[in-house]
Parts: structure tokens; sequence; C-alpha cells
């Protein structure tokens, strides 16, 4: 069983329905199917996000990225890709999370650009990858595990019937797991892109972003350079660097993808 089984089990178990219908919760995909990666192009429609000094919108940067990045994933055979959005539409965050949840995604990536806060540090540049911190995290499992158990009762879901402890642990555990295996993706992409690109100094972070909220999808955000810096919104804007970049990104998620499996956990599962 490799990891993404092992947490999709553990979601189960917590009652955490893979999915927003009963028919999205139920459908299992053949174990041999290729994983899914969800990326996420940042911004869109009436929100352009960061603004460049030369103009550049946050939105198109992301998109343009995000589908370079895709090109470069289908190329490699070891994934399939889905984008929470192709085009410039807005998508509300949580339409974000749940598409990757309803995908059983092994992983959501979500590609944005940085800018400085006005009048500060404009000197500031370089990418970024930022995962959940753990404080974040905490609060917003209980409260999906909440409105997902509430979901469950009255889609009539036939999930096993844990006590509250149980559940309650065993959904500790999954964001545990999901917490290991997004620091992971985030080490393995600063480790691809040491060297090749600017970094910001302490490139690894963490916040509370909504986009890497899933209690059972690992998550990155990547923050591909600040557009506030001229440098950096000219390398955003070139194709040649996005596709640079994109090929770094591609690396560390294919890397990922083939990384440790979970062992032992067939015993763990046997009750399923
Ligand atoms: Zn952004």
């Amino acid at each position: 069983m490799t990891d993404m089984h092992r947490r999709a089990w553990l979601a189960a178990m917590a009652g955490l329905a893979w999915g927003a219908s009963p028919a999205a919760a139920q459908r299992r995909r053949p174990a041999t199917r290729l994983p899914v990666v969800v990326l996420d192009p940042g911004h869109g429609g009436a929100d352009p996000g960061a603004i460049g000094p030369g103009g550049t919108q946050e939105k198109r940067i992301t998109l343009a990225l995000a589908i370079e990045l895709r090109r470069q994933l289908l190329a490699g055979g070891r994934c399939r890709v889905v984008l929470t959005r192709g085009r410039d539409v807005f998508v509300p965050l949580g339409r974000r999370v749940q598409v990757a949840r309803d995908q059983e995604a092994a992983l959501l990536v979500s590609l944005h650009a940085d800018a400085a806060p006005p009048g500060q540090a404009s000197g500031l540049r370089g990418a970024s990858v930022y995962t959940l911190s753990e404080d974040a995290s905490d609060a917003l499992a209980a409260a999906l595990a909440r409105r997902e158990n509430l979901a469950d009762r009255a889609g009539g879901l036939r999930l096993p019937s844990v006590s509250p402890e149980v559940q309650r642990i065993l959904l500790s555990l999954m964001r545990q797991e999901t917490h290991a295996a997004s620091t992971r993706v985030a080490r393995l992409t600063v480790n691809a892109l040491e060297g090749d690109f600017a970094l910001l100094n302490q490139p690894h972070r963490r916040a509370g972003f909504v986009v890497l909220k899933a209690p059972d999808v690992p998550a990155v955000l990547v923050e591909g350079g600040f557009l506030s810096h001229p440098r950096d919104e000219s390398l955003l804007n070139t194709p040649a660097h996005r596709a640079r970049l994109a090929r770094a990104l591609a690396g560390a998620i294919n890397r990922y993808l083939a990384g440790p499996r979970v062992a032992g956990v067939e015993a763990l599962a046997a009750p399923v």
C-alpha cells in the first residue's frame, strides 16, 4: 500500500469522505492508475493578484507557469494533471482545495508570485515554498472534519463507523502524514531550485494559506519570485525562464511521486 492509499484509508476511517458528493466519495480508482497532481494557478478573473512595476499581473504568470508545468509533467509520464483553472476565471480558495480532494490528488501545488509590502523591502526577490503551519492545520482540519461529517450524515454515505475518539486519532494520524509529505515536497522543491534560481532567505516557509489546508492532500505553495522586483518581474514574463522553473518543479514533483512508501500498513488496513 502506498502512502497515498494509506492516507485515503485514514481519511475514510476518520469520516473524511473524499470529495463533496456521495458519488465522488464512493468512486474508487484502480490502484494501477497514475497519481493525480493538481496544479493551482493563483488568482484569476476579477482578482489579478500582485501587479509588478511594469504592469504584469500575477494571475497571468501563474496560469502560464501552470500550463507549462502541466506540459512537462505529462511529458514525464508519471502522473495525471488537473488544473484548478485553465483560463482567466475567478475560483474561490475553498473550491481549489475541493478539486484536489475530489481528485484524490497525490499532491496539490499552488503557484503564485510574491509582492513586497508597499514601501518595504523593495529589494526583495527570489522564489520560496510554503507548507501549512502546524497551528493553522489543527483548527482547520478539525473544522473540515466536522463539516464533512455532517455532510456524510446528510448524504447517507456508508463509511466505517468508529467512535469520535478513534475518529479524532485517525484524523490526527492522517494530518501528520499529510504534513510530513508536504514537508518532503517542499524540501525537494527547494533542492531543485537551489543554485539555479534566486531564492528568498529561508526559502521553505510556513503559513496558514487556505489552499494548503486539506487534511488529506499534501500541498505546497510556490512563490516563483517577486513581481514587485523589476528583475523577477522580467524573468517571470519570459517563457524560457518559466520553462526552466517548471522543469525544476516537475523534477521535484516526480521525485516526490517516486519517493519512499510507508511500510507495514497492510496490517493496519486489514479491517477495511
Ligand atoms: Zn498570489
